[in-house]
């Protein structure tokens, strides 16, 4: 029990708000994948459920130009409004280092997306601007390209990264990406950065997601993030792997309840 102690409090620790990332017990980041007009009512829900931290974007980096962008800065307000009334810190993305002051202005933390792993430029801006970054990895990333994308981060003298596996591109098809939970414990030998896994994006598929999550939970992680929406079907972005808040509600409870397992995994 001791070592595990001693463990814990030399890990690395990134403070999202009031809410300690790599702490003693794992965290819950969930939210809709975009910024929709409810968003303010659905996060009072969230916040009901025990969810630690709201995610939410508002720029959306989609495969398809046809597809829903996001609410742009239309939707930062909403941001702004579903922090103040929960009182919880939100992680919202960004895309360019144009959009981050204004970002900045009400979020608690940037996040950096797959896609953008590798966009430099955008890390070091994200870096300057002195909050937070959750940096996912890149689908096709390596672990040392992965940790070398969080040193531009850190070079600038942030050192508040957290890192998130959403699952890697492999011949499989019917998930939506293959998660790699090897990354928890790769990534506890590697660094010290806390490191949370999102099943959301791995599995694609709502029904998959709590067993992918209970696993990540199993392995040691230091959180999980969850798309969830209030009428998942109606989600204006991802539907598929959307839980609704009831289905969200028991991983609520497992979180809480594993900090003894991240202990022992850690
Ligand atoms: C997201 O979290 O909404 C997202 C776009 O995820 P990823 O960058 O992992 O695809
Ligand atoms: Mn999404």
């Amino acid at each position: 029990m001791q070592a595990i102690e001693a463990k814990l409090t030399t890990d690395r620790t990134v403070r999202l708000g009031t809410v300690t990332v790599g702490g003693s017990r794992p965290i819950l980041i969930a939210g809709p994948c975009a910024v929709e007009p409810d968003y303010v009512e659905a996060a009072g829900r969230l916040a009901a459920l025990g969810v630690d931290v709201l995610r939410g974007c508002v720029f959306k980096p989609r495969t398809r130009p046809e597809s829903f962008q996001g609410m742009g800065e239309a939707g930062l307000e909403l941001v702004a409004r579903a922090r103040s009334l929960t009182g919880l810190p939100v992680v919202t993305e960004v895309l360019t280092a144009e959009e981050i002051p204004l970002v900045a202005e009400v979020a608690d933390c940037l996040q950096v997306g797959s896609r953008n792993m590798q966009n430099f430029r955008l890390l070091v801006a994200a870096g300057e601007s002195g909050l937070p970054v959750l940096l996912k990895r890149g689908f096709s990333a390596t672990y040392d390209e992965w940790l070398a994308s969080a040193a531009y981060i850190e070079q600038t003298g942030n050192r508040q990264v957290i890192l998130c596996e959403r699952g890697i591109r492999t011949f499989e098809t019917r998930t939506r990406n293959t998660l790699d939970l090897s990354a928890v414990p790769v990534m506890r030998e590697l660094t010290d950065l806390p490191i949370i896994v999102d099943p959301s994006h791995a599995a694609g598929t709502a029904a998959w997601v709590p067993a992918l999550a209970s696993a990540a939970l199993a392995v040691g992680a230091d959180g999980l993030m969850i798309e969830a929406h209030p009428r998942p079907r109606e989600s204006w972005c991802d539907p598929d792997q959307a839980l609704s808040l009831e289905e969200l509600q028991p991983i609520a409870g497992w979180v809480l309840a594993a900090a003894p397992i991240r202990g022992l995994a850690g």
